[in-house]
């Protein structure tokens, strides 16, 4: 649920994704995606008013985020404010004041967003820098990669800001399995129902918001048939879409929705109310598309799990989880990072600290040594045998800075989990089995895992009501990095999971940076025990107090002996 207040630090004339307040005064709106907590104000009388009077004041969003707009009369009077703009084509966009006449140039480039029909996010580029709206977005691992406008040339642009889609920005949701790995589990657990007999029906209970027309458009093409929903009306122009869904009760598998948006469903009797033609009833099961549920899992789950008698959860996630955002942001490397999204159960505080490590200052400071040389003598207690040594290769400088950097070090350790390899789930969990007793109770779980100790109920995790084939695709097999698909990995508490990728990576790549014991009397003294450069002699106390002496009076300090400086 975003809390964007809808203006950014860098072009606050514009606004993206909120339409109410401050936000009355924008020269410029922007609409990422049609979800209602993007499109706060947008059909509100005031704005409505402004554009009434208004020459200048457009609304950019893509062109199927506009069809969808408007299929709602609601917004019907923004019909002659919006400009579609197409994806990945930079451009030139005038803010104008309209009283002073004041104009301030834009690039916005729209860029997919993967998350809903529609949906973008705005990269802007102007004076005050090139920043990056992401709304919501899903993008995998790698996807930052292979869209071009965010490069120049083959490198990636110089990005200040990250207005972010912090949704599962939480190790809880270090990885959800692809939408490929949930679309094959639904599309067996449905076969392997509706081969049954014509009387076997599947409702899939979506929430009433864009964002499952991947999932209806591919059940439609495997199983030849067309899902039931409300209505079509916001498809009339996207026939991808339009020619997989129906309005047709008839069918096997049903998305509609109850009109008093009833999620219960009798195992009987289906939202729309049909029932087949020869009055033999119907055997329905309902399949919950959901990810924060399978987050809240404290053992490792499946990704389709079954809840009740007729009814099951499927992982399916239209937000980036936590090591797909981690990826995206190591590729970008912004300066700042924004969260437009608070993870459920978490704070602003808490999102904002974990995304300090992946802000470019501080993963740039773990190739910046600190400085050293003779003055670090006199702390000997707060260095560490791995600093020593980088400091005696890069040679003394100002100390003044050490404090401050040492400081960064210390956030260093998040950034270089990023190359580590994700935690091994078994060190994750307790071996505590999770299981809830009652079908559907699980929206009202409080999201603290510390709550989450219901009673244990065996069948939950199990598929033996009836004999699936192979609808759920087990979390637990190993194959590799590409296996992180298949796998939603949990934590307990997110500084456990931080703190697993810290270990691993630190065993590998900078093990010396782990090591934080007080260094002794010797490994200190072990500094002086470099081998001496030949013909130099170490320089007695008489010998180095002329040295400062002369140091002090601004003396030269450079004495030769044959070929050798000291
Ligand atoms: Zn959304
Ligand atoms: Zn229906």
């Amino acid at each position: 649920m975003s809390s964007f207040a809808g203006r950014m630090k860098e072009y606050p004339n514009m606004s993206l994704d909120r339409f109410d307040r401050e936000n009355l005064h924008a020269r410029a709106y922007f609409l990422s995606h049609c979800h209602k907590d993007h499109m706060k104000g947008l059909k509100g009388p005031l704005l409505k008013r402004k554009l009434k009077f208004s020459l200048t004041v457009k609304l950019y969003c893509s062109f199927v985020t506009k069809e969808l707009l408007l299929s709602n009369p609601k917004y019907a009077f923004w019909e002659d404010h919006i400009v579609a703009l197409e994806l990945e084509s930079p451009t030139l966009i005038t803010l104008i004041d309209e009283a002073s006449g004041e104009r301030e140039e834009l690039v916005v480039t729209l860029l997919p967003a993967g998350h809903c029909p529609g949906s973008v996010m705005f990269l802007v580029e102007g004076a005050q820098g090139t920043v990056l709206y992401t709304g919501d977005f899903r993008l995998a691992k790698g996807d930052a990669s292979r869209i071009e406008p965010l490069h120049s040339g083959s490198r990636v642009k110089d990005i200040k800001s990250v207005y972010l889609d912090s949704t599962f920005y939480d190790p809880r949701f270090y990885q959800i399995p692809s939408r490929e790995t949930c679309l094959h589990a639904i599309q067996g657990l449905v076969q392997d129902w509706v081969s049954r007999s014509v009387y076997h029906t599947v409702w899939l209970n979506c929430k009433a918001a864009y964002g499952y027309e991947y999932l209806f458009t591919n059940l439609g093409d495997e199983f030849h048939t067309q899902i039931h929903v409300n209505s079509l009306d916001m498809f009339k122009k996207m026939p991808e879409i339009l020619s997989h869904v129906t309005t047709d009760r008839a069918s096997q598998i049903h998305a509609c929705r109850h009109p008093k948006g009833e999620e219960f469903v009798a195992a009987c009797r289906l939202p729309c109310g049909s029932s087949s033609s020869d009055g033999t009833p119907l055997n329905i099961i309902s399949i919950k598309p959901s990810t924060m549920w399978f987050g809240e899992r404290t053992q490792r789950t499946k990704v389709i799990v079954r809840t009740g008698a007729s009814s099951y959860r499927a992982c399916f996630s239209f937000h980036s989880s936590y090591s797909e955002i981690k990826d995206f942001l190591s590729y970008l490397q912004p300066v700042n990072i924004y969260p437009s999204v608070v993870p459920i159960g978490r704070t602003h505080a808490d999102v904002s600290q974990l995304l300090k490590s992946m802000c470019r200052d501080v993963s740039s400071s773990a190739v910046v040594y600190r400085p050293l040389g003779a003055l670090k003598r006199t702390r000997p207690e707060q260095q560490t045998h791995g600093e020593d040594l980088e400091e005696e290769e890069r040679g003394g400088e100002e100390r003044d800075l050490e404090e401050e950097e040492r400081g960064g070090e210390e956030r260093d350790e998040g950034s270089v989990s990023n190359s580590g390899p994700p935690p091994r789930w078994e060190e994750f969990f307790t071996t505590e089995i999770l299981t809830d007793s009652q079908p559907n109770s699980c929206s009202h779980t409080s999201p603290s895992h510390s709550t989450l100790t219901g009673s244990q109920t065996p069948e939950l995790f199990v598929d033996d009501f009836v004999k699936l084939p192979s609808p759920s695709i087990s979390l637990s097999a190993g194959r590799g990095p590409s296996q992180a698909d298949g796998m939603l990995i949990q934590s307990e508490d997110r500084c456990q999971g931080d703190a697993l990728t810290n270990l691993d990576a630190g065993g590998e790549e900078c093990g010396s940076h782990t090591h934080q014991s007080e260094p002794t009397e010797s490994q200190l003294s072990s500094d002086f025990d470099i081998p001496s450069t030949p013909d130099s002699h170490r320089p007695g106390p008489d010998e180095l107090s002329d040295l400062y002496r002369r140091l002090a009076a601004g003396e030269e300090v450079v004495t030769r002996t044959g070929s050798q400086s000291l």
